[in-house]
């Protein structure tokens, strides 16, 4: 068992066996260089030099009846965040032309809340509309839509539906108690059954286990999801994980890595907690862990960085940005 047999198995789209995986994990930390080189090598070799920018606008914010611990916006837990319903189209339609204007191609609606009524169906809609006029990909993450909801949807122009599982389903029950686990599954099928380009992955940094992580990687490979967006825990004043200790970078560069031998063929982009643990010094070891998406500017509760500094460090690591379409 060497890393050298674990890359092989990974460019050539051979599933790890179990005991590559825990060589990975287990992997001292002087040797984290090897295994970005070689996480890095795996999404040359998949996805050249390119880099996919995607934005997105909080839409609609607050008030949720869902428990997930690390989350402001959750009606459970009284953390300090912003509440209003969903905007209107036309300014999403003028955020997704800002982000147009820095070479982001996916643009994302993402509202609080778990389901979906029909006052805000119509709004998502006419967003999606005006989102493909102007040449942006329109991706949705409302919560969980119905199979109708969703073909209506896609026949305004949705191209993504995006809905996190978050964690493993072992782990899941400590996160959020409010909904099952097989919801969010059930919705992440829906969204591929409906022919969407389905954006799903997690949030890193809340109490799991590596052996969580492998799980949900797992589970995400199984379900077919084309696009894994990753987040690392911002603890956030009065959600239960306010004092969680936030990840080391060391340990969550080693996460993405370890995505890209299990998941050599899916984007994986980096999204909600990028800032808070690697700041702005550590971008260009992230731009080389295996990655090929980067989320650029403000997330939902939390502000982002400079997009100008964003694409300089992009160009500095040799990738190019996809073009627009
Ligand atoms: S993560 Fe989504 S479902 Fe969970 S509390 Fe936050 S807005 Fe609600």
């Amino acid at each position: 068992m060497s890393l050298k047999t674990a890359y092989r198995k990974a460019l050539s789209g051979e599933q790890l066996a179990d005991s590559d995986i825990r060589f990975i994990i287990d992997l001292p930390q002087d040797r984290l260089g090897e295994l970005l080189e070689c996480a890095h090598g795996i999404r040359t070799a998949r996805f050249g030099n390119k880099i996919s920018l995607c934005a997105i606008i909080n839409a609609k914010s607050g008030t949720c009846s869902e428990n997930c611990s690390f989350c402001a916006q959750s009606g459970h837990h009284g953390a300090e965040s912003p509440e209003y319903p969903l905007v209107s189209a036309e300014d999403i339609a003028a955020a997704g032309a800002a982000a147009r204007a820095h070479g982001v191609t996916r643009f994302g609606v993402v509202c609080s809340g778990k389901l979906v009524g029909d006052d805000d169906l119509a709004g998502f809609a006419e967003a999606v509309k005006q989102l493909a006029a102007l040449g942006i990909a329109p991706d949705l993450s409302p919560g969980i839509l119905d199979r109708s909801q969703l073909k209506a949807l896609k026949n305004a122009g949705l191209q993504g539906y995006h809905h996190n599982l978050e964690t493993s389903a072992s782990f899941f029950p400590q996160m959020c108690t409010t909904h099952a686990y097989e919801e969010d599954v059930r919705a992440v099928r829906a969204g591929m059954e409906a022919g969407l380009y389905v954006c799903s992955g997690g949030i890193f940094g809340i109490g799991e286990s590596w052996e969580d992580r492998v799980e949900l990687a797992l589970l995400l490979g199984e379900l077919g999801v084309p696009s894994v967006p990753m987040n690392f825990l911002h603890p956030i004043p009065g959600t239960p994980l306010e004092g969680q200790d936030v990840l080391a970078p060391e340990e969550a560069l080693k996460i993405v890595a370890l995505y890209r031998f299990l998941l050599p063929d899916r984007a994986l982009r980096l999204c909600g907690g990028r800032l808070t643990v690697f700041g702005e010094e550590r971008k260009h070891e992230l731009l080389q862990s295996g990655a090929t998406g980067l989320m650029v500017g403000d997330y939902l509760t939390t502000r982002g960085g400079d997009v100008a500094s964003d694409h300089k460090e992009i160009t500095q690591a040799g990738l190019v940005p996809e073009p627009l379409g």
